[in-house]
C-alpha cells in the first residue's frame, strides 16, 4: 500500500494494523470486507452506491490497467529530479514512495 495511504487509514481508524479492504462511501468510513458483504447482502450496499455514476460492466481503464497507479513522469519513476547542473538532486514530489502517480484518467 501507499505509504501516505497507510498513514492517513491508521489515523482515520486509529489502528496501527491496517488490514484491507477498508472502504468508504462519500468520505464515510463503511468498514472492511466482511461489512460490505452483509450489507450487500441485506441490500444495503446498492442503496449507498444509487447516486454513484456506473461503469460499464468489464470496463478496464486503459492508462493504468485498473491497477490505479501509473509510473511517474516527472522523475520517469527514479522519484529523483536533477537540477540544470545535475548536481543537486530533489526528491520528486509528483509520486509516492514508489515513484507511481495515481492514475489520472480514474482517480481524481
Ligand atoms: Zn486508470
Ligand atoms: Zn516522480
Amino acid at each position: 500500500m501507499d505509504a501516505a495511504y497507510r498513514k492517513e487509514l491508521q489515523s482515520i481508524l486509529k489502528v496501527r494494523k491496517v488490514t484491507l479492504p477498508q472502504v468508504f462511501i462519500k468520505g464515510k468510513y463503511i468498514g472492511g470486507a466482511d461489512v460490505i458483504k452483509s450489507m450487500f447482502e441485506m441490500g444495503e450496499l446498492a442503496k449507498n452506491l444509487d447516486d454513484f455514476p456506473r461503469r460499464q460492466p468489464g470496463f478496464v481503464c486503459n492508462s493504468c490497467g485498473d491497477v490505479r497507479f501509473v509510473p511517474c513522469g516527472n522523475c520517469n519513476e527514479s522519484r529523483k529530479l536533477f537540477e540544470d547542473d545535475e548536481v543537486f538532486v530533489k526528491r520528486c514530489f509528483e509520486c509516492n514512495e514508489n515513484g507511481l502517480i495515481r492514475c489520472p484518467y480514474c482517480c481524481d
